[in-house]
């Protein structure tokens, strides 16, 4: 049965890296984007903690439809 839970680490393992990458490729094509506190996403806007300084968006959910308002204009 450990199986099971050793593949749901893994994927949340890539998930987490995947995050990551978006968020880096992301802030890389967008150079004009500054951290502000909270996230960039339109729809989410949610507040980070200080300490995530220079943070852009919770996840790659959040860069993806931050990207996809950007691209519209
Ligand atoms: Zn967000």
């Amino acid at each position: 049965m450990t199986d099971v839970f050793d593949q749901a680490q893994a994927r949340d393992l890539l998930n987490l890296q995947q995050a990551l990458e978006v968020q880096q490729a992301i802030a890389a094509n967008t150079p004009r984007l500054v951290a502000r506190g909270f996230c960039y996403n339109p729809l989410c806007e949610e507040d980070f903690d200080p300490a995530d300084n220079g943070r852009l968006f919770c996840g790659p959910s959040c860069a993806e439809i931050h990207q996809r308002y950007s691209q519209h204009r």
